[in-house]
């Protein structure tokens, strides 16, 4: 089977190839599709923008599509930024923005439990399905760490040692983190198929 994934980050792309290994499937990137689309992220779940990005893609190849959304959410905020995690800090903002953002909103809360999710979407001729990751952790009121990306600097997973996302290699935060589990749980069901 040819699949294609929809993002052009290389990183997704390197992770998904290393757990699709020894499954027959022939990975292609966003990247590497002529005129692939660009989807507006605007559905109110991170389910609905997976599906959407998932849907486009295949539309466009006719090739089995996978695409994923992700989004923290924060007890104390009810849940938010959740899937408006990406522009927290506003429309154009950048990692550095959001986290300050966050580290604002939770100024003095005691509540500082949070979760990453990420939802993925698998689309082929036969329809969607979809597969959930959940990684629970608290978030710091500091930044520590300068690996990884996002929020990595505040969270600090529950299944890990006391360090931040950003503290680990990208293997060892692959194993616990919310999207490897949604990986995880795709790549049981496709190689069940
Ligand atoms: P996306 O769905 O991967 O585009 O991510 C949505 C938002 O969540 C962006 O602000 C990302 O920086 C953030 N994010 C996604 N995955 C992670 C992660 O593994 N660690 C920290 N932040 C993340």
């Amino acid at each position: 089977m040819r699949l294609v994934l929809a993002t052009r980050n290389p990183g997704k792309v390197a992770e998904l190839r290393a757990r699709l290994a020894g499954l027959p499937v022939e990975l292609i990137s966003a990247a590497d599709v002529d005129g692939a689309p660009e989807v507006d992220e605007d559905r109110e779940t991170l389910r609905g923008n997976a599906e959407k990005k998932a849907r486009a893609l295949h539309a466009h190849t006719g090739l089995a599509a996978l695409a994923d959304d992700t989004g923290l959410e924060v007890d104390a905020l009810g849940g938010a930024p959740g899937v408006h995690s990406a522009r927290f800090a506003g429309p154009d903002a950048d990692d550095a923005q959001n986290r300050a953002h966050l580290v604002r909103q939770l100024e003095g809360a005691d509540d500082r439990s949070a979760r990453f999710r990420t939802v993925l979407a698998f689309v082929d001729g036969a329809g969607a399905e979809f597969f959930d990751g959940v990684c629970e952790g608290t978030l710091l009121s500091e930044e520590r760490g300068s690996g990884g990306f996002g929020y990595d600097a505040l969270f600090v997973p529950a299944d890990g040692d006391g360090r931040t996302f950003a503290e680990m290699g990208k293997a060892e935060k692959n194993v616990i983190s919310h999207r490897g589990r949604a990986l995880e749980a795709f790549t049981t069901w496709l190689s069940a198929r």
